[in-house]
C-alpha cells in the first residue's frame, strides 16, 4: 500500500496564501533566521490575526477559528521557513494559550484568550532563573499569598533569558508557592502583568547582537489571586505539558530554512559530495517533518516531543554548518550566515536541552537504567 502525502485541496490553498505572505513580509527584513523568536512586529501580529491564523485551532466559544491542526500546521511551516516576524504572538499561540485552555478557569480563558487571537498581546515565559535552567525543581522564585483576605500574590526572585520580556504584556510566570514541600511539588503558575510596579526588565546581548532575552526582578510584585493558573502546588506537571506544546512543532526544524534555501540557490554547480550533503539534509528534513507531523496528528505518544525536538534541533544545526562550510570566505563577514553559525548553539539548549532530552528518552522511552 501507498502513502498519499498531497494535502487536500483546500489545504494546499492556504499553505499557497501564507507563503504568499511571508514572501512579502520578509522582503525587507535584512536577517529571516530564528523569527519565531526574535522577529518581533506588533503590526505582523495584528494581520496574523486579521486572516484567522492566531489560535487558528482553539475552540470558537474560547475566541479561537476551530480550524483543524493540519491547517496550522501549512501556515506556521510557510510563515517561520520563510523568515516572517511572528515571534510577539508565537508564545501565546504555541502554548500559553494551549495551557490556559486546559488549566485555566473560564474566567480566565473569557480574559486572556481573546486578546490573544487578536494580536493585541505579547508574552513571555518566565520559567529559568540564574540557578534553575533545566532543573525547574530548583525555581527559588517566591510567591507569597498575602494574610489580609485579598488573596493576593507577593512575587520576588530573579528570571533569565526571558525571551520577549522587553516588549511582554504579560508574563506566565512559575514561582515557589510551598518551600516546604519537596522541590517539584512546591510550585504554581501565575500570569504576571509586566507593567506591575516592582518589575525590572534587563535585556541582555546574544552572541549574535540580538537583545532578544532578558533578565527579569520581580521585587515584591503584587498579582491578583485571580491569576493564579491551575492547581496551586501543581505546576510541575503543567510544565510538562507545556513544555510538549513548546517542543513538539515545526518551528523547531525551519528556524533557520530561509538561509539554507539562499545557500542552496548560490551553490552554483556543486561537486557530487555536495550534492550527496544536501541529499542528507533534505531527506533529513522530510524524516524531521514527518516526527512534526506525528504530533500535529494528534498520532505520537505522551512524551514524544523529547525525541522530535532532539532530532529536529540538531538538524537545525546541521543546516547552519552546512551553510557556512559553502559559502567559502563570505562566511567570515559579519553577516547572515556568521550570525546563523553563532546563534546555532541555542537551538539545542532552548525549551530543554539535548543533553536533558536525552536522558528522558533513554529512561522514559528506552527504559534504561538511571545509573
Ligand atoms: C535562545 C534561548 C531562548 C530562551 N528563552 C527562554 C524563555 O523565554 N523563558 C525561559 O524561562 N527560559 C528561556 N531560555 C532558557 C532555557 O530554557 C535554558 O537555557 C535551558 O533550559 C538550560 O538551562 P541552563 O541554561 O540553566 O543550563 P543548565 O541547566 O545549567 O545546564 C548546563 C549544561 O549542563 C547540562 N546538564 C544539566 N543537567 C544535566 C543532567 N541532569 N544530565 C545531563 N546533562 C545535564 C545541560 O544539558 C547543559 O549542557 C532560553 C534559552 C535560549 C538559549
Amino acid at each position: 500500500m501507498s502513502l498519499d502525502f498531497a494535502l487536500p485541496t483546500e489545504v494546499a490553498e492556504l499553505r499557497a496564501e501564507a507563503r504568499e505572505v511571508a514572501a512579502t513580509a520578509v522582503a525587507d527584513l535584512p536577517v529571516k533566521e530564528d523569527s519565531w523568536m526574535v522577529g518581533t512586529s506588533r503590526e505582523f501580529s495584528l494581520e496574523l490575526a486579521e486572516r484567522g491564523w492566531i489560535g487558528m485551532t482553539w475552540p470558537r466559544e474560547w475566541g479561537g477559528h476551530g480550524r483543524s491542526p493540519l491547517e496550522r500546521f501549512v501556515v506556521v511551516e510557510a510563515l517561520v521557513s520563510a523568515g516572517a516576524p511572528m515571534a510577539t504572538s508565537w508564545f501565546a499561540d504555541r502554548q500559553i494559550g494551549p495551557t490556559l485552555l486546559q488549566f485555566g478557569t473560564d474566567e480566565q480563558r473569557r480574559r486572556w484568550l481573546p486578546e490573544i487571537v487578536q494580536g493585541r498581546s505579547a508574552w513571555c515565559i518566565g520559567m529559568s532563573e540564574p540557578d534553575a535552567g533545566s532543573d525547574v525543581a530548583s525555581i527559588r522564585t517566591r510567591a507569597l499569598e498575602c494574610r489580609d483576605g485579598s488573596g493576593q500574590w507577593r512575587i520576588t526572585g530573579t528570571k533569565v533569558w526571558t525571551s520577549g520580556a522587553a516588549e511582554a504584556d504579560w508574563c506566565y510566570l512559575v514561582a515557589r508557592t510551598d518551600p516546604d514541600a519537596p522541590p517539584h511539588a512546591g510550585l504554581s503558575e501565575f500570569v504576571v502583568d509586566m507593567r506591575s510596579a516592582g518589575i525590572e526588565v534587563n535585556r541582555i546581548t546574544d552572541a549574535t547582537g540580538n537583545e532578544h532575552f532578558c533578565e527579569v526582578h520581580f521585587d515584591d510584585v503584587a498579582v491578583p489571586a485571580d491569576n493564579l493558573v491551575g492547581r496551586p502546588n501543581g505546576s510541575f506537571s503543567q510544565v510538562m505539558r507545556q513544555m510538549e506544546h513548546e517542543r513538539g512543532g515545526i518551528d523547531r526544524l525551519v528556524s533557520n530554512r530561509a538561509l539554507y534555501a539562499d545557500a542552496i540557490a548560490n551553490l552554483g554547480d556543486p561537486t557530487p559530495l555536495v550534492r550527496q550533503e544536501v541529499a542528507r539534509l533534505e531527506s533529513g528534513y522530510l524524516l524531521g517533518r514527518q516526527m512534526v507531523m506525528r504530533e500535529v496528528m494528534g498520532q505520537a505518544p505522551r512524551g514524544w516531543s523529547a525525541i522530535t525536538k532532539t532530532y529536529c534541533t540538531e538538524f537545525e544545526q546541521r543546516v547552519a554548518e552546512f551553510c557556512v562550510a559553502h559559502a567559502g570566505p563570505e562566511a567570515m563577514l559579519w553577516n547572515r550566515l556568521s550570525r546563523g553559525i553563532c546563534y546555532a548553539p541555542a537551538y539545542t539548549i532552548m525549551g530543554g536541552t539535548t543533553q536533558i532530552l536525552r536522558n528522558v528518552i533513554a529512561e522514559r522511552y528506552l527504559g534504561l537504567p538511571r545509573d
